[in-house]
């Protein structure tokens, strides 16, 4: 029998196990699995709250479609049929600009206008601002080597002010992060091959819609690193060409994934510890074959828990934030262990608030705002949930969701409940008059959560995985390396089990 570990409950690490014992029964082998999470609670930032009525998602809210893995396991897990896409019928995101809201332009293909009259007519540029955009048809893609920021490479092939004004906003958005930092490689690698390919962001977006409508007119096409962003940008950016939405999500919330894959891992006899912290991980030496001549001969473990107990494992799958992974291998791999606390993450928060629809300022006639960073607010966005799903509110009142926190601002907010709730009714204040206090709130804070691909993120995962060759039967999972999105972190699960079977 060979034991496997899987340290971390979120969805990588459930979907880890998952498949480990899926295929241990399909294929018959001798596995035994155990999970071990440390919270006292199953899902890591998938949490959803069910209260009067309400559906309130504490982190993530929907997944992308198009990047199989999620809707696969919904199949296999028979949540195919609970899934849901957004409300088709009013998809309007706007951007805060001035203080004002300034609807989205129409029109744009993975976020790069394609359509010339809504970019004519939107307020969100001026006239030499729009006319510096037009200057991507005619610019040369640059030779470069090497990685280059998301904001650099915008700016150079847009202007700025159409990254600050319309592009920033999509795409930090997604990561809580920086542009001028983000990694290009790492999150927006198409857009630099639409400039090596077609000579122009323009161009490659235009080239890019073709294929789409060529191959499948009704078919979604995959959103910037696989999140909608906190308004459900990328649904608006997936266009008025077909009304098949490009994210789903089940009917009351996505701890009902959770819920389905923990069953089925009870089902299959899989050991699922709640409240098992891990401290640290120890290597299990061969005395005949000392440290010096190969790390671990026989790639033995033994896992100590904050609580004292210690597990022995054949192999482990560590399903944690990055920086989680490298404190329990700090004792065995300082090397590795510092280049995976090095990977930064940002903390961040959202707010939702619920209020009768008497009491709001103006319509919710779309998915929401996000607002640029140049705006100077402490809100990153506001999703107006009752619109985007309409099941998860009652009839007479709304739900609205306030993100709060990007990377660089983390110092101004304060992080306790009292103080992101007063930010969050501010925030609704300024922007869409209600001057009411919420009929029911809930704050999620979430304590470096979302993981920064920066710059040399590519050259780190590189440093990463040749370190992980010293140690056999470790694997890593989860949104720290490969792609923040649901159906990513699920994918990196399945591929770290796939990785050890
Ligand atoms: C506010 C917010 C909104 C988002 N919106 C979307 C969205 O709409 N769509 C989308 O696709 N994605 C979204 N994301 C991203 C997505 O939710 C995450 O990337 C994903 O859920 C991360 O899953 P994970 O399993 O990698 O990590 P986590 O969910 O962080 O799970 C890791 C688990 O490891 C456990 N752990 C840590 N240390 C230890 C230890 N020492 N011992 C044992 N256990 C430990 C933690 O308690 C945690 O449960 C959002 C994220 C946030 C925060």
């Amino acid at each position: 029998m060979q034991k496997i570990v899987v340290i971390g409950g979120g969805i990588a690490g459930l979907a880890a196990a998952y498949h480990l014992s899926k295929k241990a029964r399909q294929e018959n082998l001798p596995l035994e699995v155990t999970v071990l999470e440390a919270a006292n609670y199953w899902g890591g930032k998938i949490v959803t709250d069910r209260v009067d009525g309400f559906v309130i998602e504490g982190g993530p809210d929907t997944f992308l479609r198009s990047k199989p893995w999620a809707v696969q396991l919904c199949r296999e897990l028979g949540l195919e049929d609970r899934l849901q896409g957004t409300n088709p019928h009013q998809k309007n995101t706007y951007v805060l600009h001035g203080q004002r809201l300034r609807p989205l332009p129409e029109g744009l293909t993975m976020m790069v206008p394609t359509q010339f009259m809504p970019m004519l007519r939107t307020g969100l540029l001026s006239w030499p601002q729009k006319a510096r955009m037009g200057l991507d048809f005619f610019l040369p893609s640059r030779p470069l080597d090497g990685d280059e920021s998301l904001g650099n490479f915008v700016s150079r092939r847009l202007g700025r002010s159409a990254y600050e004004n319309l592009i920033e906003p999509l795409m930090s958005g997604i990561y809580a992060g920086d542009g001028d930092q983000l990694s290009l490689q790492s999150t927006f690698p198409y857009l630099r091959e639409w400039e090596l390919k077609h000579g122009g962001l323009v161009k490659g977006a235009l080239a890019a819609r073709r294929l789409r409508a060529r191959q499948s007119p009704a078919a979604g096409h995959p959103a910037p690193g696989g999140v909608s962003s906190p308004a459900g940008v990328p649904a608006a950016i997936a266009s008025s060409a077909n009304n098949r939405s490009i994210f789903l999500t089940p009917t009351n919330g996505l701890a009902e994934i959770v819920d389905g894959l923990t069953a089925r891992l009870s089902d299959f006899g899989v050991d699922l510890r709640l409240n098992a912290a891990v401290q640290r991980i120890e290597a299990l030496h061969d005395p005949a074959n000392p440290p010096e001549q190969t790390s671990v001969p026989a790639g033995r473990y033994r896992i100590w828990l904050e609580k004292g107990e210690s597990l022995s494992a054949d192999a482990i799958i560590l399903a944690t934030p990055a920086f989680a992974a490298g404190q329990l291998l700090a004792e065995l791999d300082p090397g590795l262990s510092h280049e995976l606390q090095a990977i930064p993450y940002v903390s961040t928060a959202t707010v939702s608030m619920a209020y009768r629809q008497a009491d709001l300022g103006r319509p919710l006639d779309g998915y929401g705002y996000v607002i640029p960073r140049r705006e100077g607010r402490k809100a990153l966005a506001c999703t107006w949930t009752s619109t985007k799903f309409p099941h998860r509110a009652p009839q007479d009142s709304a739900l609205l969701r306030v993100f709060i926190g990007r990377a660089g601002q983390e110092a101004e907010i304060p992080w306790d409940e009292a103080g992101l709730l007063e930010l969050a009714k501010e925030e609704v204040r300024l922007t869409l008059g209600i001057d009411a206090s919420p009929l029911l709130w809930r704050v999620f804070i979430w304590e470096r959560a979302m993981p920064q691909y920066n710059i040399g993120h590519p050259q780190r995962l590189e440093r990463i995985e040749a370190a992980l060759q010293r140690w056999p039967g470790i694997a890593l999972a989860g949104n720290g390396y490969r792609g923040i999105g649901i159906p990513d972190c699920i994918h990196s699960g399945q591929q770290a089990a796939e990785y050890l079977l």
